[in-house]
């Protein structure tokens, strides 16, 4: 019998700027064999996010970049093959941080158990999962959206905008987002209910943003940093709120820029808030709470961009970095 591999991705260089599908490549490793305390698992769905680009970059964390021959991190979801821990068994699922391959080992105090009767396992890596709970801590715990305020995301089709909308519409708040294609504003419109949606590459952007912001938006979550941070400053109201998440206009950029022209928030007297996912960790059950219901009941949308096939990672994080996503970024690796 042939004894079972496990395919990993690693890099071929170390990434300058954009990635590209040439800078990964697939090798055979090792079967991980688990130790005392630790389960082996198959991984099902790899999740592909921004902060990877970071990672690769050593810029996320205390790790030094990655070069050739690393394999990048990554969250998974997948389902044990073999439990050396009492509180597991095979076949159960669970969220780790398995990375680029097929198969994993994880102590199991490490890992997170997943409920597949609750909602799709895969959404434990997009709106019951880090995006999610990311998403939740801006509108619920830092931002505190209530009814009849006004919301503006942006990169409001992916799986923090998306998410972080329909709990603030179901909060009684109206949504405005700013995204990259008039099919992603259709989308969040028709799908999300979100009240409007800007294309930004659109010659006619600034206008509709001011038009879309009446006496000021109460409330901006910001995925993309540099100018269209300092656009949606321009139409907060006085004493507004925004919540600092993400910086994808310059994750592919050596040299993150670091000026901000802080005139206009002095003079409108906003609330500026910096967010990290991680300090949020214990309202992770609170979210799967709200949500899961929702998602069971059909009343909240999920949105994937899926690829088939962990040779495919690498060409679908290129995608990812470059804005071209549609959806929650995930690597199908294996059946369910
Ligand atoms: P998305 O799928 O939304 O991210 C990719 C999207 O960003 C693209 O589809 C694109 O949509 C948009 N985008 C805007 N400007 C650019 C640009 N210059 N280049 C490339 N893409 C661009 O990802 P997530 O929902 O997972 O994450 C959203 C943001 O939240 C990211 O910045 C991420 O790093 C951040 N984040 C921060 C966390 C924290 O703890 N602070 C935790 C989790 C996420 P479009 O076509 O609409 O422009």
């Amino acid at each position: 019998m042939t004894a079972r591999r496990n395919s990993r991705v690693v890099l071929t260089r170390e990434i300058e700027g954009a990635p590209s599908a040439e800078d990964f490549r697939v090798v055979d490793a090792p079967m991980p064999q688990p130790a005392d305390g630790e389960l082996l698992i198959r991984h099902i769905y790899l999740s592909l996010d921004p902060y990877q680009r970071g990672a690769i970059a050593g810029r996320h964390g205390p790790g030094a970049p990655l070069g050739e021959g690393d394999m990048p991190p990554g969250e998974t979801v997948g389902q044990i093959v073999a439990s050396q821990h009492p509180d597991f068994a095979p076949g159960d699922y669970v969220r780790s941080f398995g990375g680029w391959q097929e198969y994993s080992t994880a102590a199991g105090d490490t890992v997170f158990p997943v409920d597949g009767n609750r909602a799709p396992i895969s959404t434990y890596l997009g709106a019951l999962g880090m995006p999610g709970l990311t998403a939740y801590a801006s509108i619920i715990e830092l931002a505190s959206a209530q009814q009849g305020q006004t919301v503006l995301v942006s990169a409001a089709s992916g799986p923090v905008g998306t998410t972080l909308g329909q709990i603030a519409i179901n909060r009684g708040a109206s949504v405005i987002g700013i995204a990259g294609s008039a099919e992603k504003c259709s989308y969040v419109i028709d799908e999300l209910g979100f009240s409007d949606c800007i294309d930004y590459k659109r010659d006619d952007y600034h206008e509709r943003l001011q038009a879309a912001a009446g006496e000021g938006f109460d409330i901006y979550h910001d995925n993309v940093g540099g100018q269209m941070l300092a656009d949606a400053i321009m139409v907060m109201r006085p004493y507004g709120t925004v919540v600092l998440c993400g910086l994808m206009s310059q994750y592919n950029d050596p040299a993150l820029a670091k000026d901000l022209y802080i005139g206009l928030p002095i003079m409108k007297r906003l609330t500026m808030k910096g967010l990290v996912v991680y300090d949020f960790e214990d309202r992770r059950a609170a979210l799967v709470d709200l949500v899961a219901p929702w998602i069971a009941a059909g009343s909240f949308r999920i949105n994937e961009d899926r690829v088939n096939g962990i040779e495919y990672a690498g060409a679908h994080f290129a995608r990812l970095m470059a804005g071209q996503n549609f959806g929650k970024a995930l690597v199908v690796i294996g059946a369910e």
